[in-house]
């Protein structure tokens, strides 16, 4: 019902590449299916990321995000989802002459059309020659937070770059005082999600290391930082070899607080509704865990009170049909 991690660029439908490919006037390569879905060889994280480059070849000219956004949010509609927040990197559109903001207007203009409520999250990239480009993706959050953006990340190599290169820029989030989830624990380590911790996130994208130090639990736990799990992005890249080896049971054990999410439902070829399938199968999830699980969800996500409480009502009215098609 809620997906809050989840890559604009990483989203599209065959149809997206096909109408973008006439949009932004270059040609789709014959076997481009074959460049666009994480192969079944991926070693890595560093692996996964290279599907991202057709498609975000497709997304630099005026008009581009805005159809994408559009089109991500009527097929989430069609999923059953109330609430989504779609996340991209501004600095990665502007090969073709947009600048940042105009990228972050055109993806604004895509919400505004869309059948269900949804905002963006805006990413800063990891690497060692883009300290200006985060900083301007920054400042981006916060000029346009509650019209269309709710959040900043950090996305990109977590083990080419590590979160401890970071430092400035969330001192300058938290500064500006815009909410943030950082990419971390996902191919490096629980270091990374205390790393992450130290710099004030609110979420922590994927998180699944934390499995691995009690005391990195403990800290979530205590400071209620939600995980955004993304299960079959984790097996894709080699995190895990099968999805009864995700921390689900330990986490909700040791009451860690987390939900699911897609990640990309174009490279990692699913979408939530497949991902909640997939745990509660592998870990025989009782309905009130799942229910638990969207609560947390909602908790977690970058809206204010009373945007929550209207989609908690709405939740409740659809968790029993929602949970039904599931055919669980
Ligand atoms: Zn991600």
């Amino acid at each position: 019902m809620f997906d809050l991690h989840l890559h604009l660029d990483g989203s599209l439908s065959k149809e997206d590449f096909i109408y973008l490919s006439k949009l932004s006037q270059v040609e789709l390569p014959m076997n481009y299916e074959s460049l666009i879905h994480c192969p079944k060889e991926a070693k890595s994280l560093d692996d996964y990321l290279r599907c991202f480059d057709l498609p975000l070849s497709l997304m630099q000219v005026k008009g581009s995000l805005k159809y994408s956004v559009k089109s991500l949010l009527d097929r989430l509609s069609k999923l059953g989802l109330i609430y989504a927040e779609i996340r991209f990197a501004p600095q990665l559109h502007i090969a073709k002459g947009m600048n940042q903001e105009e990228v972050v207007i055109d993806a604004i203009e895509g919400l505004k059309e869309a059948k269900i409520k949804a905002n963006l999250i805006l990413c800063a990239m990891r690497g060692d020659k883009n300290e200006l480009e985060n900083l301007e993706t920054l400042r981006l959050v916060k000029k346009y937070l509650g019209k269309g953006v709710s959040g900043f990340d950090l996305a990109g190599s977590e083990t080419l770059y590590p979160t401890n290169l970071f430092a400035n820029l969330f001192k300058e989030a938290q500064k500006l005082g815009v909410p943030y989830t950082i990419h971390a624990g996902e191919s490096a380590g629980y270091e990374s999600i205390e790393q992450a911790l130290d710099f004030g996130a609110s979420r922590i994208g994927h998180g699944v290391r934390a499995k691995d130090n009690e005391m990195t639990m403990i800290r979530l736990k205590e400071n209620k930082i939600f995980l955004e799990i993304c299960p079959t992005s984790n097996l894709q890249t080699k995190a895990f070899l099968r999805y009864e080896d995700l921390p689900i049971r330990l986490f909700l054990l040791k009451g860690v607080h987390f939900f699911l999410n897609s990640d990309n439902m174009c490279v990692s070829m699913t979408d939530v509704n497949e991902e909640y399938k997939a745990i509660i199968k592998a870990f025989k999830l009782h309905k009130n865990e799942v229910y638990l699980l969207l609560c947390n969800a909602l908790e977690a996500s970058f809206i204010d009170e009373e945007d929550k409480w209207a989609l908690k009502k709405k939740m409740d009215e659809n968790f029993n049909d929602w949970y039904l098609n599931l055919k669980v």
